[in-house]
This record gives C-alpha cells, sequence and structure tokens, in this order.
C-alpha cells in the first residue's frame, strides 16, 4: 500500500530520516494521514490537525503541505493519537484515530500502544511488521466538521514592547509578555 508518494519500505526510510528514527507512531501515522486524505475530494486545499505533540506532527508534515510554520497544521496538546484532515474553506473532513478494538489480532502495537512492556522487552522488529502488515487495517476514520470560529484565519493585530523584559509581542497576550506571566520555560528571564 502507498504512502503518499512512497511505498511501506520507502516511507519507512523518509521517517527515520526526518523523525531521527523510526518511530511506530510515525509509521502509523502515515497510513492515519494517507486514509484520510483519500477521504477528501481531490484538488481541494485542507488543513490539518493532530491531538498529540507527538509523532503525528511529523506524519502530516512528512506527507502533506500542512506544517507548523504554515500554519495549515494545528497541533493540541491533548496526548490523543488522532488526526484530521478538513477542507480549509467549509471545515468538512475526517479524523483518523487508532481502533483500540481491532488491537486484538495486533499484540505487538497493541503493546506498544498501551506501553504493556518496558521498552527493553518489546520486539521493535516484529511491531514493524505487524505495521506493515497491518496498513490501515488498525485504523478508523470518522467523518469530522470543523467549527467555523477555527476556519477564521486571524492575524497577531498590534506589537508592544514588554514593560518587564523589553522583549516585542502581539498585545492581545497581555499587559506584560508571556514569558513574564511565567509561562516560559526559562530558569531566568530579563532580571
Ligand atoms: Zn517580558
Amino acid at each position: 500500500m502507498r504512502i503518499g508518494e512512497w511505498d511501506h519500505d520507502a516511507f519507512v526510510a523518509q521517517v527515520k530520516n526526518f523523525h531521527g528514527h523510526v518511530a511506530p507512531g510515525v509509521i502509523i501515522g502515515g497510513y492515519m494521514v494517507e486514509m484520510a486524505r483519500r477521504t477528501l475530494p481531490e484538488g481541494i486545499l485542507y488543513d490539518a490537525i493532530s491531538e498529540t505533540v507527538q509523532c503525528l506532527p511529523d506524519a502530516i508534515q512528512l506527507l502533506t503541505p500542512c506544517t507548523v510554520g504554515n500554519g495549515w497544521l494545528r497541533v493540541y496538546h491533548f496526548g490523543i493519537y488522532a488526526l484530521t484532515l478538513y477542507n480549509k474553506q467549509t471545515g468538512e473532513g475526517t479524523r483518523v484515530r487508532l481502533n483500540v478494538d481491532a488491537l486484538q489480532e495486533y499484540p505487538h502495537v497493541r503493546a506498544w500502544f498501551f506501553k504493556e512492556k518496558p521498552k527493553r522487552e518489546q520486539e521493535p522488529e516484529l511491531l514493524q511488521a505487524e505495521i506493515k502488515a497491518a496498513g490501515m487495517q488498525l485504523l478508523q476514520a470518522i467523518p469530522a466538521r470543523i467549527h467555523p470560529d477555527f476556519l477564521v484565519r486571524r492575524g497577531k493585530g498590534a506589537v508592544c514592547r514588554c514593560p518587564k523584559c523589553g522583549e516585542w509581542y502581539p498585545a492581545v497576550l497581555g499587559e506584560v509578555c508571556r514569558i513574564c506571566q511565567g509561562d516560559g520555560p526559562y530558569e531566568r528571564h530579563a532580571d
């Protein structure tokens, strides 16, 4: 079965190159993207949603024109292994998720998904073989409709200077920048 322009093994090589290792989540994610895209009419412009920050954004960025940087891929921190592709005009699209009820037949995928075994006890070759054999059989596609509020793209608006640290940021985010509001990853900021 083809995944975008690649067959399974060629896609695995792409994932190794882009993601750094052959992550099962990205390989299955490739089939998820392929399954969602096959439901969309040819030639439409579509946007993408990933419901997790892990693995799926990379599958989407490898296989579609949608990236985080161009704004056509929106990533949510829900930790849910599912993605959606949708018509960016109408919001009509398809959400694809792992069909957890079908995993009895795929014990290695099941062990991976539920983290049933510590990583050193998992058998990566058997897992990869199962993923290749299963293809889209692991998956479930459901029609999805995006809320109209999410179809409107807003600019970031006026830019202002943070009175605390002097950094420039979109004024809509508050009186001081998000980092000075305490949302940043740094131990110290502009003291
Ligand atoms: Zn600041």
